[in-house]
């Protein structure tokens, strides 16, 4: 095994992280043992290392001691690996020349035992004593960054936090699926709890996006891959053929008015199916862009052929209809990409109990949304599947949430937007309304009021889960909620005219493709994962691709927005720096013991194995130092540094013997 040349003279320093390390670990004699380690020609405890003056400290040993080695025992390496290395290095000597151990996480947070937790740390203190001393200088790598950003997803989420962007002066790419940008806000009337108008906030700033001149709107488009790396995403983008050409419409909607069906036969997807549509259609008046589409599966053009070709006819100054437009693929350069997904509302058909699809009396709230909506099938007004006005109304919370069978966790935005719907359907026919709920959570600002207000104007509260949704007896075409009623110790069995069902909100049906493509995580309810839940909840484990909005987990608009601004301010501050540092603890090939048998290319998680000229070659801007391709070649080809094989054995013997 190779030696250090010479013994380096190595600083050994113990946090007491206020009381979280010194009240479980004996820091003064941890202190006093690693006096005695071989190499080591200073120890010192300080209350928090961290602190400016525990960095002076370092710093200031380094120098009138002459260390060339530094131990820090601390906390988690995650938290202050970087405070330290700046430290050391300001002190000096290379960043690298330096070890942190982990006696908080791993040593007094987990034991009681003063007398082991001690012994603990002394048994990890010796192996990174043991281990520094091998340690070889190692400068951090830079790589220019691109400082274009794409934001996948136009909803709330992604309309924000390109915004910000591009008017910061970047270039923004802003790609979104459907026809039109806007995502679920897009379709409410009023928001909680201030019940401003929807639209009224998002179309102004859904105008804006169309205006801006840094933001470039790809509809009817979806990414398809995505290779390079943090401040050099290649991201191939998919469009699908609208049939209409986007330059060439100007949105007068004449030709939806002359299309040979006279009304329309399809299910309109923005009315979740509550009105038909032509095949020729304007998703929603305020739609952006203000551009019609072409339906190729309800269109008569792309089967037997249309005879009259009116909406050709009625277009033919600006030409803008063509039923030849084929799917077509961009690829563009990015530095940092925002993930704006959003959500897909559960499926309440889940559920048989509770009769959504077999019982006309029940909606989702989405589709009362709609209902209630001044744009939507009804134009406002509340009128049922049969014509008929309801009189009284139950509004069942949780529905696929806080349910074991369903998802476990709480949707978050479910007993606020009831509470909403409750209230606009008070106002709007003034039947009597029932919330069945388990617990009420209201905990936002002027939430709590707003469910005051809500229960001033009558609408009845009912602490019970419904079990079932019948139809009432006699062909009334009521139907009953049948419901423990736990706060009164009763069954409640109580007629309605109409049910709606407070569904919750799930992860978007491809978010495992979509994560694929990306390389990030998703969580066990199949959300988008942060990197950290508090101290980076915008970032994800892959550099440069943050998230926004409700593709990270159930969340209401002002949470959204919050939330899209932290991830173009992320990528604001990723694109600024003008370049990326990156970790030079990445894996390195010996090119004279590579066999070139292609094991390390197809065990690497990141894809940063490549063969060139029979021999693996390492990205290190890909390479995130995983050490897989380390432990996987049989030549023992590749190395990793500060993973070297002195490194690690030394640090093993550190810790089994007790020197
Ligand atoms: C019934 C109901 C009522 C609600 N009422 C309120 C309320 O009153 N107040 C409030 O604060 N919150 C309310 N919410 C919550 C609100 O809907 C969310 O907070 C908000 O929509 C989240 O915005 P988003 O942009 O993250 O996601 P979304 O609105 O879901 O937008 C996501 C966008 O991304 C697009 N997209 C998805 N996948 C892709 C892909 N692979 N490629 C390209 N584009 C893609 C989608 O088409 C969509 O346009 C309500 C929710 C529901 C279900």
């Amino acid at each position: 095994m190779r030696e250090p040349n010479g013994t380096p003279r190595i600083g050994v320093y113990v946090c007491h992280c206020g009381t979280n390390i010194a009240s479980t670990v004996d820091v003064a004699a941890v202190r006093d043992a690693a006096e005695s380690l071989p190499g080591v020609v200073l120890s010192r405890d300080y209350k928090y290392m961290c602190s400016d003056p525990g960095q002076e400290l370092i710093k200031h040993d380094i120098a009138e001691f002459g260390l060339e080695r530094v131990v820090v025992a601390s906390c988690s390496p995650c938290l202050h690996e970087e405070t330290f290395r700046g430290a050391v290095g300001e002190g000096g000597i290379n960043p690298y020349f330096f070890q942190m151990v982990n006696i908080r996480e791993h040593d007094s947070w987990v034991h009681r035992d003063i007398a082991a937790a001690t012994a603990k740390a002394n048994d990890l203190i010796r192996a990174a004593v043991r281990r520094v001393r091998f340690h070889e200088p190692l400068e951090p790598r830079r790589v220019p960054i691109d400082p274009r950003v794409m934001v996948v997803g136009g909803g709330i989420a992604g309309i924000h936090a390109a915004l910000t962007l591009a008017n910061a002066g970047k270039q923004v790419y802003l790609v979104e699926r459907e026809p039109s940008i806007g995502g679920h806000m897009a379709m409410f009337d009023k928001t909680f709890p201030t019940l401003d108008c929807a639209a009224c906030i998002l179309t102004p700033k859904m105008t804006q996006v169309r205006a801006h001149p840094n933001i470039q709107i790809m509809t009817m488009s979806e990414v398809e891959e995505v290779s390079g790396f943090v401040g050099d995403y290649r991201v191939r983008v998919k469009h699908h053929p609208r049939f209409v050409i986007e330059d060439a419409c100007v949105g007068c909607l004449e030709c939806i008015d002359a299309c040979v069906f006279r009304n329309g036969k399809t299910p309109d997807e923005f009315n979740l199916g509550l009105s038909k549509r032509k095949p020729i259609y304007i998703p929603f008046p305020q739609a952006v862009p203000q551009v019609v589409v072409i339906d190729p599966e309800a269109c008569i053009e792309f089967r037997a052929g249309c005879r009259k070709k009116t909406c050709v006819e009625v277009c033919a100054e600006r030409n803008a209809i063509d039923f030849q437009q084929e799917v077509t693929y961009d690829e563009v350069t990015v530095g940092a990409i925002i993930l704006a997904t959003g959500f897909q509302a559960f499926e309440a058909s889940r559920l048989p109990q509770y009769g959504y699809g077999r019982l006309d009396a029940v909606y989702t709230a989405l589709e009362v949304e709609r209902l209630v909506n001044a744009s939507g099938p009804t134009e406002g007004s509340i009128v049922l599947r049969d014509g008929s006005t309801p009189t009284s109304i139950g509004i069942i919370h949780c529905i696929g949430s806080r349910d074991k069978n369903t998802n476990e966790y709480c949707s978050r935005v479910c007993c606020m937007y009831s509470l909403k719907l409750a209230h606009l359907l008070k106002e709007k026919t003034d039947a009597e309304i029932y919330e069945f709920y388990i617990d009420m959570r209201t905990p936002g600002k002027g939430f709590e009021e707003f469910y005051n207000r809500v229960e001033e104007e009558g609408v009845h509260f009912i602490r019970g889960k419904v079990a079932d949704v019948y139809p009432e007896a006699g062909n009334t075409g009521r139907v009953v909620l049948q419901a423990e009623d736990t706060l009164a110790g009763m069954v409640r069995k109580i007629p309605v005219d109409m049910v709606v069902l407070a569904t919750g909100l799930e992860p978007q049906p491809d978010a495992e493709d979509v994560r694929r493509t990306f390389n990030i995580t998703c969580g066990s309810g199949g959300f988008f994962t942060e990197r950290h839940p508090k101290l980076a909840p915008v970032s994800t484990f892959t550099d440069g691709v943050f998230l926004a909005g409700a593709c990270q987990g159930p969340k209401d608009i002002p949470d959204t927005v919050a939330q899209a601004g932290a991830a173009a301010a992320e990528a604001l501050a990723l694109i600024d720096a003008g370049h990326i540092e990156l970790e030079p603890n990445t894996a390195f090939v010996v090119e004279e013991r590579c066999s070139g048998c292609r094991t390390c290319v197809g065990m690497c998680p990141f894809s940063a194995i490549s063969i060139v000229d029979g021999k693996a070659v390492i990205n290190e801007v890909l390479c995130k130092g995983c050490g897989t391709c380390v432990a996987a070649c049989p030549s023992g080809a590749i190395r990793q540094n500060l993973f070297e094989d002195e490194e690690i054995f030394e640090e093993i013997l550190g810790v089994l013997t007790h020197v």
